[in-house]
């Protein structure tokens, strides 16, 4: 399936999860077996080249891609959670979202001996996600080789926060 066509299974949901916000609903696109499987495929076909060791996604759509695209790499799976749900020594990022602020964390051993990292997410909207979790990487040691997205919203800019880093998204608007 090319891009154009996973494209169509983006549902739009205006007013969610607060009024003004256009949220793109990636459900449709998940459920279906055909799309999953070449969402996953493109994602794979940007991400090997890079050779990561490890994939770091952020719950809760960012495990849903992020462990596909590591089983489909044969590389790791690195979780980023919302504070209180790991279980170890954890570092923390704080980080404004489109809809407020929130925070993540990660493992403090999480990224050993300088691992080649992929920073990967369903949405790239403000970059404010994205730019913490580069930024655990670099406090813990690790190397990120990009940083890759479903869905790009253009508008927002949120390459911007990213310079320096290799981004990729397969949808864009
Ligand atoms: P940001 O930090 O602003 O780049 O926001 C990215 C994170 O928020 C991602 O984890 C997305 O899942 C979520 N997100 C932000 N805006 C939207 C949107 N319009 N539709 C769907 N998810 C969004």
């Amino acid at each position: 399936m090319t891009t154009d066509q996973l494209k169509a299974l983006v549902r739009d949901v205006p007013d969610f999860p607060r009024e003004g916000i256009v949220f793109k609903d990636l459900m449709p696109l998940i459920g279906d077996p055909a799309a999953f499987h070449a969402t996953i495929g493109h994602l794979a076909e940007w991400a090997r080249p890079r050779s990561p060791d490890v994939i770091l996604g952020a719950e809760a759509r960012g495990f849903i891609f992020g462990g596909a695209l590591a089983y489909e790499l044969r590389c790791g799976f690195v979780p980023a959670r919302k504070p209180g749900k790991l279980p170890w020594e954890t570092v923390s990022e704080s980080y404004e979202l489109e809809y407020g602020m929130d925070s993540l964390e990660v493992h403090a051993d999480a990224f050993a001996n300088g691992a080649r990292v992929i920073v990967l997410d369903d949405v790239l909207a403000t970059g404010g996600t994205a730019r913490a979790k580069v930024d655990l990487v670099d406090r813990l040691g690790g190397v990120v080789v990009g940083a890759l997205f479903v869905i790009e919203l253009t508008f927002l800019s949120g390459r911007e926060r990213l310079t320096g880093t290799d981004v990729h998204a397969l949808i864009a608007y």
